[in-house]
């Protein structure tokens, strides 16, 4: 099986090569920027736009108009204007919504790779195109052939997102366990099997921190040193927040896929909750949508299958002993005694119990299955697929 794997390198580069990348970034960002304008302006004007109509406008005007694009290779803007066409792609299939303009601090990122073959790796250096050697972080993760490197800013440092063709081999199957989860706001995950994974609630731990310091940052002067300094240090902050959520979900996910064969979740509507301003911040520290993306792509690697519940399904208002459902069960409600049986419930343990039935009685044959997501619910619709790879791993097509 071919596998496309992503690895998102961190890059310790020198003076002249952060001013390239910061360069390289900008002249990507102006790229999607006109592009953007261009494409509303035709548009308004009755025309029918095309990314490849723009590239090549561009390409026609950028020595007289912006000869100042020359400096960098010329990936950078072309394959900003590819992005541009697959967002309005993405916006025309309803899976996202209209391209925005891009800013200077946010959107920091840019094509680095030539095609094929023009990105070289030596242990812990990556040779980049008109760069050249760049010191990496750590080596390369896979072997195989490189599809694209990108280069982009988080915080104050240099990461490269590479995405490698590989050739994967699915692990013999040894078990053919069924677990549920049920993903909790108290505790990060409840197991079928009574386990608990408490997560690590890097977001609330940090959140006094992250409070003293945006108020310390809004009392800067607007324009000075100190303001600077200030924004960096919280978004230094930010980033390590994100990496401990991270690194606690692909755990989690890893250990799933590795001791389980098929795998029930509910099919969370992570949009519809995070409007639910109470219980904002408590999910988004979790990283539901984040949890998803990587079990699907993980499964796939093992071999595992995926069963994900109906939204609507009431896996934690139902009895798993007798089956009977509660009307209505506020989240402040841990415990619980079913009406029907008297059966006592721990409000988690019970959800993830009707998940492990709802995925047993799906009928997978996990073992030598193509190892896709089995849905159960036919009406919801597929995630919106992002094209740039977030931290760690990411599989596409
Ligand atoms: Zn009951």
């Amino acid at each position: 099986m071919n596998l496309i794997l992503g690895h998102k390198i961190a890059l310790d580069p020198n003076e002249a090569q952060r001013t390239y990348f910061a360069r390289a970034a900008g002249t990507a960002r102006f790229a999607w920027n006109w592009a953007l304008a261009e494409w509303r302006r035709q548009y308004a004007a009755g025309e029918k736009p095309t990314e490849a109509a723009l590239r090549r406008e561009l390409n026609a005007i950028k020595r007289e108009q912006f000869p100042w694009m020359l400096e960098v290779s010329k990936t950078a803007p072309q394959q900003a204007i590819k992005n541009l066409g697959d967002a309005f792609k993405r916006f025309f299939d309803h899976t996202a919504k209209y391209p925005r303009f891009k800013k200077k601090g946010i959107h920091d990122s840019f094509r680095a790779d030539n095609g094929a073959d023009t990105v070289t790796f030596d242990g812990k250096r990556i040779r980049l195109p008109v760069i050249g050697w760049i010191r990496m972080c750590e080596p390369l993760r896979f072997v195989g052939k490189v599809r694209s490197v990108m280069v982009s800013r988080v915080a104050d440092r240099w990461f490269a997102s590479v995405t490698v063709k590989i050739e994967h081999q699915v692990p013999a199957c040894e078990n053919q366990a069924v677990v549920g989860v049920d993903l909790g706001v108290s505790a990060l995950a409840t197991l079928s099997n009574g386990e608990k994974v408490e997560g690590p609630r890097a977001l609330r731990c940090s959140l006094k921190r992250l409070r003293r310091l945006s108020r310390s940052l809004s009392r800067k002067r607007k324009g000075s040193a100190n303001r600077r300094k200030a924004a960096a240090k919280l978004a230094r902050l930010h980033k390590s927040v994100s990496d401990i959520r991270q690194d606690a979900l692909h755990k989690l996910t890893t250990g799933l896929c590795r001791r389980f064969s098929v795998i029930g979740i509910e099919d969370l509507n992570v949009r519809g909750m995070l409007r639910n301003g109470k219980l904002a911040r408590a999910i988004a520290d979790c990283g539901f949508g984040e949890f998803r993306r990587q079990l699907e792509y993980k499964a796939v690697m093992h071999g595992c299958s995926i069963a994900a519940a109906d939204r609507w399904y009431p896996s934690s208002k139902t009895c798993h002993v007798c089956g009977c459902a509660k009307d209505k069960l506020p989240l402040s409600v841990r415990q619980w005694q079913c009406d029907g049986c008297g059966a006592e419930h721990d409000r988690d343990i019970n959800a993830a119990h009707n998940l492990e039935r709802l995925a047993a009685s799906s009928a997978v044959t996990a073992c030598g299955a193509e190892g896709s997501g089995v849905r159960l619910a036919p009406d919801t619709k597929p995630a919106a697929k992002k094209q740039e790879p977030v931290d760690g791993l990411f599989v596409h097509d």
